[in-house]
């Protein structure tokens, strides 16, 4: 039998991005190809946001707390790859409800249109403007549309009071960020698309469109446990590590996992080979480095360092802290019967949000007469408060726990972890971005950017970037 064809691939980041690259580089290679990948992480740890930790009787997460695998690409490397169903935790039947504050009481979210027409969250004019939705024209210039922003886009089709109780509060949610700030394109892609291709959301999604279509490459799942959320016995690090341990196991030629590999060059040798803080011979780069932190990265192709620098200006990065607090039972009159509670900007409060983490995930918690929730605070709304002490950002969440759930008393257990530039935030002017990345991809042949400022800032979308990624550069290495 012939050798194989061996090419070695630098991954930069080891986050979900560049562990799922790396995985794929190595994983399901077309025959007669032997790709040895180097992972390079700054920290002394890999796993990039996903922080999970098991504490004073629970597990609970710094990071993402949960996930869903709506892409066929996603439930792929989980189900089957990974082979993760054992360890997945589905969200509790009992914390069915999505909270939004109006007035400073917690509403549910609305699921069915009785409850649609009866619920408090929104005034009878605010509902009309919203059944009237499928006959809001499209903007007359494309140009507008595709620099629309997410606040604009659901004011001109729902109103104003829509997006005050729930875009904001949402957008505050998945994003940290303020709806006048992010592209309606590229923030909420999959509702853009609704108005794009059928005029309106609501009849689109009366029609079943918006629907992840299958993918042929991918054996199909139907069952609602991979659309829904959900996490793992010990937490989202349970995805991180699996695949850590799958790299490890397939690596050949002594390709590793460095930690503590912070880049700081990124250059060309003389015969064309990539080296990273001027070692190694790399056929192809994957980046998945936040472009927060590429700027400093000398690199002497120009083109690629021009793109750094203005990828570094062009997308911001919303601050939050992350504030788990342990409670007893007697201490939380809230039934917490939901996944938690959203606040409005309106509402004038200082948290984003609570996710009522021991109610979605019982069986992490070891005393049942304990309650865990972990408060968002800062984003783009606040963005100062991260930046305080640990101790200020504690006896705010506990402040605000008490007006909006009515706890009482001071928490058993609290840990705080600020991440100061946790979620970019796709604004109106994202394709210009996007356009230097791919500007860039071009002049620096070999070289691919993944990650979350690229192809969607949740976990399940960097993990499919970082497919996404793996999947250009095994074509690249065939053209070699
Ligand atoms: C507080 C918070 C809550 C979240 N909640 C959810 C959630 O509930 N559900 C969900 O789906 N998603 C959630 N997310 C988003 C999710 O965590 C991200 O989408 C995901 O972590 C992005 O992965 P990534 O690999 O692109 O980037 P990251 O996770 O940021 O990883 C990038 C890696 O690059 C490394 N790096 C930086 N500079 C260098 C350098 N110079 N050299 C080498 N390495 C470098 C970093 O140390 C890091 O490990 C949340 C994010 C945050 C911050």
């Amino acid at each position: 039998m012939p050798e194989p064809v061996k090419r070695n691939v630098a991954v930069l980041g080891g986050g979900p991005a560049g562990l799922s690259a790396a995985f794929r580089l190595l994983h399901d290679l077309p025959p007669g190809l032997s790709v040895k990948v180097d992972l390079y992480e700054a920290t002394g740890r890999l796993g990039g946001a996903v922080t999970s930790a098991c504490d004073a009787g629970f597990c609970y997460e710094l990071g993402p707390n949960s996930m869903n695998a709506k892409h066929p690409s996603v439930a792929d490397l989980i189900q089957e790859k990974l082979r993760l169903k054992p360890r997945m935790l589905p969200r509790s039947p009992y914390a069915k409800r999505y909270y939004f504050m109006r007035d400073g009481k917690l509403v549910p979210l609305p699921l069915s249109p009785l409850h649609f027409a009866t619920t408090g969250l929104l005034s009878w004019r605010a509902k009309w403007h919203v059944v009237k939705e499928p006959f809001v024209a499209r903007l007359q210039d494309v140009r507008d549309s595709h620099m629309e922003s997410v606040a604009s886009f659901f004011q001109r089709r729902f109103g104003r009071e829509v997006v005050d109780y729930l875009v904001d509060p949402m957008v505050a949610g998945t994003y940290s960020g303020k709806p006048a700030d992010l592209s309606m394109k590229h923030a909420l892609r999959k509702v853009w698309r609704l108005e794009q291709k059928h005029g309106s959301v609501i009849g689109a999604l009366l029609r079943g469109a918006g629907k992840t279509k299958p993918d042929p490459r991918y054996k199909p799942y139907t069952g609602k446990e991979l659309r829904a959320s959900f996490t793992y016995d010990k937490g989202m690090e349970v995805v991180t590590d699996a695949l850590v341990a799958n790299i490890n196991d397939l690596n050949p030629r002594g390709g590793r996992l460095y930690t503590h590999g912070k880049v700081r060059t990124l250059d060309r040798d003389p015969n064309g080979a990539w080296r990273i803080n001027g070692r190694g011979k790399y056929d192809a780069v994957i980046s998945t480095i936040p472009t927060h932190a590429v700027k400093s990265i000398y690199t002497n192709m120009s083109a690629l360092g021009k793109g750094f620098k203005k990828l570094n200006k062009s997308i911001k990065y919303a601050p939050v802290s992350v504030v788990v607090m342990g409670f007893d039972k007697s201490q939380v009159p809230h039934p917490l019967d939901g996944f938690g509670a959203l606040i409005p900007t309106v509402e004038g409060r200082q948290i984003l949000g609570i996710n009522f983490s021991s109610s979605n995930y019982p069986q992490r918690l070891s005393d049942p007469d304990k309650v865990f929730l972990t408060v968002y605070v800062g984003g783009q709304r606040n963005p100062d408060l991260p930046f305080r002490r640990a101790k200020e950002i504690v006896d705010i969440s506990k402040k605000e726990l008490g007006h909006v759930l009515g706890v009482k008393g001071d928490p058993f257990f609290s840990r705080v972890k600020t991440w100061k530039r946790g979620i970019p935030q796709y604004d109106p002017q994202f394709d210009e971005s996007l356009c230097t990345m791919a500007r860039a991809e071009k002049s620096a042949k070999g070289f691919v950017f993944g990650g979350n400022y690229r192809d969607g800032v949740g976990l399940p979308d960097a993990l499919r970037s970082g497919i996404l990624s793996a999947e250009k550069t095994l074509q690249y290495l065939k053209t070699l």
